[in-house]
């Protein structure tokens, strides 16, 4: 079969991509290896960022439905409780950070609710078909599927997790650490007998960590990791409900508390590893497989959302006739951001999972005090929201000096009304596939095309009267001027081929 666009991997990463082509009309094909989607909590935290962007695929009310926000993390240190850490920002939502907090619910359940978007689009992943192998030309691929399919596209895009295959066809190493001194089973149990109004965490003295999440709307499922060090020969337990059951019993040392059916056991390690390149031609990798990180500070699967968010406008717009070159920021623009997630959160790691020596010490006895401050927790919260992303040096932001919001930046959300009076959320006017023009307490002609919505508004916060803006359709100011003209010649040359 034909089609513009080949997806490998129908996770979180996949999934946004494919809306992103859907809603844009663009033909693809999103396929999975796995007979049906995959049970497992996994990812199980959007951060404010993430939130933004599923506002503007249209799926923000049923995040909302099925997740919470502000679950209390009890910490103990051995068996005794020893503080309960708020993890709400505990502010209001501000006009321009409207989802404050992140939102917890499963993974499974955000693949859901994206597969539901999906198919409000008229798409489909197609589960059951593997991507085999590819090979690329001058003007596509052509890709070999389990099913014995051939498929030719114009590109393809690796959304096929950590082991991709469509990462191990280019050759491409993933570079960076693995902790191999521990491993961590994790599972969705139900739990009977222990408070669901917040998370708990068990941190033992010998370096023993066990953690209990209740996860929303789950049927009383609730997320179980534990920590667990190779024995002398290297073995490691495998996961099973059994050695769960031990395990929590030794590290929290209730008796009062029962597990049952466990509906996802796994294994993993910590890496902290990605590629020095997203793409091969016309081959591209996003979320997993291009980038692993460890769980702290919940960030993988909301890198690999806003690859996609990223990645799928550019592919539309080439599609569209659109410069090659366009396909290019991509890259740019998001391998520094993976590259300083997988930095924090190798430092996340290691000052919460050190086993032994100077950083143990200094969990217990600095950053455990530390922690229960407040204004602390609200700070480390801040660092991992995502909302301070930014391209200031893509290829394709035009700079600018003066005073006003820096070309680059994520243009955040506004209530502000048109110089007509009427008022206005700047979000609704952003939310859709356009690039937007704002002229901001300046005469401009509201106009719409549905490649470019014109707006004249009468204030925006931050922008002084005479300011025109250039918001791209993944609402990051593409560049900021006092002549509007600066503004549509930047956008030609970057839409239009041989401008
Ligand atoms: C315990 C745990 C906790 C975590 N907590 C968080 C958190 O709080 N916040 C957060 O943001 N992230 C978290 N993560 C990370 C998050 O789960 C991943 O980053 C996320 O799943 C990546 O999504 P993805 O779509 O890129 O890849 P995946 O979800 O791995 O999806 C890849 C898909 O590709 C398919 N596939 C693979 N090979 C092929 C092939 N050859 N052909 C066709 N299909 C193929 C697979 O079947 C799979 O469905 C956590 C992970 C774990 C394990």
């Amino acid at each position: 079969m034909k089609t513009d666009i080949l997806i490998s991997g129908a996770g979180p990463t996949g999934l946004t991509l494919a809306i992103e082509l859907g809603r844009r009309g663009v033909p693809h094909l999103i396929i999975d290896r796995n007979p049906e989607p995959a049970p497992g909590s996994r990812g199980k935290g959007l951060q404010p960022r993430s939130l933004e962007v599923l506002h503007d695929l249209g799926v923000i009310d049923e995040i909302r439905a099925h997740g919470t926000t502000g679950l209390p993390l009890r910490l103990y240190q051995g068996h005794e409780l020893s503080v309960e850490l708020a993890t709400a920002s505990a502010k209001e939502p501000r006009p321009d950070v409207p989802y404050p907090d992140l939102v917890l619910l499963p993974e499974w359940r955000v693949e859901a609710i994206l597969r539901d978007r999906l198919a409000e689009l008229g798409g489909k992943v197609v589960f059951g078909a593997e991507l085999t192998g590819f090979e690329q030309d001058e003007d596509g691929v052509t890709a070999t599927l389990s099913t014995g399919e051939q498929v030719r596209a114009r590109y393809l895009v690796g959304c096929d997790g950590g082991h991709s295959t469509v990462r191990r066809a280019l050759g491409l190493s993933m570079d960076g650490r693995t902790h191999d001194d521990q491993y961590f089973l994790v599972g969705d149990v139900t739990v009977d007998g222990l408070a669901d109004d917040a998370a708990h965490a068990w941190f033992g003295p010998d370096g023993a960590y066990l953690a209990l999440s209740p996860l929303p709307h789950a049927g009383g499922a609730w997320q179980y990791q534990a920590n667990v060090v190779p024995g002398q020969d290297g073995t490691v337990p495998e996961p099973t409900l059994d050695i769960f059951r031990r395990l929590f019993a030794e590290r929290s040392g209730r008796a009062d508390v029962t597990l049952r059916e466990a509906t996802w056991l796994s294994r993993y390690r910590f890496n902290a590893r990605m590629v020095g390149s997203y793409r091969q031609g016309r081959v591209f990798l996003a979320g997993d497989a291009a980038h692993v990180h460890s769980p702290a500070g919940g960030q993988g699967m909301n890198t690999g959302i806003q690859d996609s968010y990223n990645l799928g406008w550019k592919l539309a717009a080439v599609l569209g006739g659109a410069p090659e070159s366009l396909l290019d920021s991509y890259g740019a623009e998001r391998i520094p951001v993976a590259a300083h997630v997988l930095a924090s959160s190798s430092r996340g790691f290691e000052s919460v999972f050190a086993l032994t020596g100077l950083r143990r010490f200094l969990r217990d006895h600095l950053i455990f005090p530390l922690v229960k401050l407040p204004a602390v927790m609200a700070r480390l919260l801040a660092r991992t929201n995502q909302l301070d992303i930014h391209y200031p040096d893509s290829p394709i932001t035009l700079p600018a000096t003066g005073h006003g919001p820096r070309p680059g930046d994520r243009l955040p959300d506004a209530r502000t009304t048109t110089v007509d009076g009427a008022p206005v959320r700047l979000f609704d006017l952003l939310r859709g596939t356009h690039w937007t023009i704002l002229g901001i307490g300046a005469q401009a002609t509201a106009d719409a095309t549905d490649d470019l919505h014109v707006h004249a508004l009468a204030a925006l916060p931050g922008c002084r009267p005479g300011t025109f803006l250039l918001v791209r359709p993944d609402g990051y100011l593409a560049a900021r001027a006092t002549d509007p003209n600066v503004l549509t010649r930047h956008l030609d040359s970057l839409l239009t081929a041989g401008v």
